[in-house]
């Protein structure tokens, strides 16, 4: 249940609400908006009755929330959410490219690549020291000595860095090391590990389950943030279907449609997606043109010698042209989402696009 609050609520009737909340064993989660306070009540399994908190001072309306996360959900909070780390964002006004290898198999592989990444004016870089395989003779990545790395990339472009967590104790560690934390699609319903991302002190990157449906997707954020983190970027990675032409299908339409049922913001790997180079940068436009706050991509000095997803990575030539090429793309869609619906239906013409490419 949400409880609205006036607009001119005190902050001392805010208080007595979120006390009365906890006195009945539940948590309460006051979010403030521009106009005015609305205080979520978690942890409730059944629906709890209104009548204790309609009639305090300043409570405008009790509304049952219809969905089954709350916290993730636009019901309580409106405004998007913005992950900030210095000049890095996800979600702001600038389309977040988070580039970098597949796995950290040497300093020489990942600084190379991170150079090429700072040099494109990006400000995210990625790569996995502890990397989750399907053979369990394939390269497991460096572990510690990798996030020793991607911290000296971290000095030395000044390059936010983002890594993948595979358990609770590669979670301590990559809390300790790294600005984002991943949690890839294999750990997607892994709820202990969720919890345990919900306690970290950094934001969560979280990707798709291959093959879990939007609510299944959007409760494992809501698992993250129950638990107290409510930095929590989603990431669509691709779906199994029967298709076997690609390593997986790209799932675009889970874009707007998570974008419009919850404030996080949501961004698409166009790598993991297809696991084909030749389709990395089309799809990566597609993601954008979809409204994608950002993308997940893999770059790699030398593709042919990688030790994990090779086949995937993008060229230093192909990457600078996909930057520039997702920009334009962005930059056109954010003209359209400033205008209204019938603004945009008068500029559908190409001559008129908002912004020229
Ligand atoms: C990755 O991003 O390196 C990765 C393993 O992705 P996913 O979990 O989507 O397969
Ligand atoms: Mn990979």
């Amino acid at each position: 249940m949400l409880i609205v609050m006036n607009p001119d609520a005190t902050a001392g009737q805010i208080q007595r609400v979120i006390r009365k909340i906890e006195s009945i064993g539940m948590k309460a989660h006051p979010s403030c908006g521009t106009n005015r306070t609305v205080i979520g009540i978690i942890g409730n399994s059944e629906p709890i009755d209104p009548s204790p908190f309609i009639d305090l001072l300043g409570v405008a309306e009790c509304v049952r929330v219809t969905k089954p996360y709350k916290l993730v959900g636009r019901e309580l909070k409106q405004d998007k959410t913005v992950i900030r780390i210095g000049k890095a964002e996800i979600g702001g006004d600038e389309l977040a490219i988070i580039a970098g290898v597949c796995a950290v198999e040497s300093r020489e592989q990942t600084m190379l690549t991170a150079q090429i990444v700072a040099e494109m004016g990006c400000r995210w870089f990625r790569g996995g020291a502890f990397k989750p395989r399907t053979s369990p003779y394939a390269f497991q990545g460096l572990g510690e000595e990798g996030l020793k790395i991607l911290s000296d990339v971290r000095d030395q472009f000044g390059l936010s860095i983002v890594t993948e967590a595979v358990d609770e104790a590669a979670l301590d560690l990559c809390e300790k090391y790294a600005d984002v934390i991943q949690i890839g699609t294999r750990n997607m319903q892994n709820f202990c590990l969720l919890k345990r991302a919900g306690r970290a002190r950094k934001p969560i990157l979280l990707k798709r389950g291959m093959s879990a449906t939007l609510e299944e997707f959007l409760l494992a954020a809501e698992y993250i943030m129950a638990e107290g983190n409510h930095h929590v970027i989603l990431c669509e990675r691709g779906v199994r279907t029967f298709g076997n032409h690609a390593r997986f299908t790209p799932d675009l339409s889970i874009i707007p449609l998570a974008q419009n049922l919850s404030h996080l913001p949501i961004i698409f790997d166009p790598s993991h997606s297809t696991g084909r180079r030749e389709t990395v940068i089309p799809m990566a436009r597609a993601g954008v043109a979809a409204g994608a706050d950002g993308l997940l991509v893999d770059v790699h000095p030398y593709p042919e010698l990688a030790l994990c997803d090779g086949p995937q990575a993008l060229f230093f030539d192909s990457f600078r042209k996909m930057v520039d090429e997702v920009r334009a793309i962005d930059q056109i869609v954010r003209g359209y989402q400033a205008l209204s619906l019938d603004q945009a239906e008068d500029h559908c013409l190409p001559q008129r696009l908002p912004v020229s490419i």
